[in-house]
């Protein structure tokens, strides 16, 4: 048998294996070539720890008012007019404007950081230029 995790050929073999739903003829060759193929094992392991830690997971109990409270909120929808209905979702970003300032005022800051150090690195290359001119004797006029 080929390896279906290393030939990507397969890989549902290894799910049906995990999920119980393979058949004896195939479970047989896949067990024994989990035997020699550590990339296989590790996968099965992995699955079964999975499988049961679904087993022993239970949904927590729903609280005894839910159905009331759940019912009291579709009433609460329902009873906006349709304006709300359709801005109803933007409503917590249309309730929370620093988000979008705060955002604007870094975008500012980087901005003009941006700007300075471009202004500073341009003031030291003009000032190279000069030095450079002034020691071979040029002279050049800033308009
Ligand atoms: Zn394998």
């Amino acid at each position: 048998m080929r390896c279906p995790i290393e030939t990507q050929e397969n890989a549902e073999l290894l799910l049906s294996y995990s999920a119980r739903r393979l058949n004896s003829e195939s479970t047989a060759i896949l067990e024994a070539h989990m035997l020699l193929c550590p990339a296989c094992r590790e996968f099965r392991d992995g699955q079964r720890a999975l499988w049961e830690a679904l087993d022993r997971w239970e949904a927590r109990p729903v609280s005894p008012d839910f159905d009331r409270r759940l019912y009291r909120k579709i009433q609460e929808q329902e009873q906006l007019g349709w304006w709300a209905r359709v801005f109803g979702p933007l409503r917590p970003m249309l309730l929370r404007p620093a988000l979008p300032l705060a955002a604007t005022a870094c975008l500012v800051l980087v901005a003009g950081f941006v700007a300075a150090y471009t202004s500073y690195e341009e003031a030291n290359l003009q000032a190279c230029h000069c030095e450079l001119a002034d020691s071979q004797g040029c002279h050049f006029e800033v308009s």
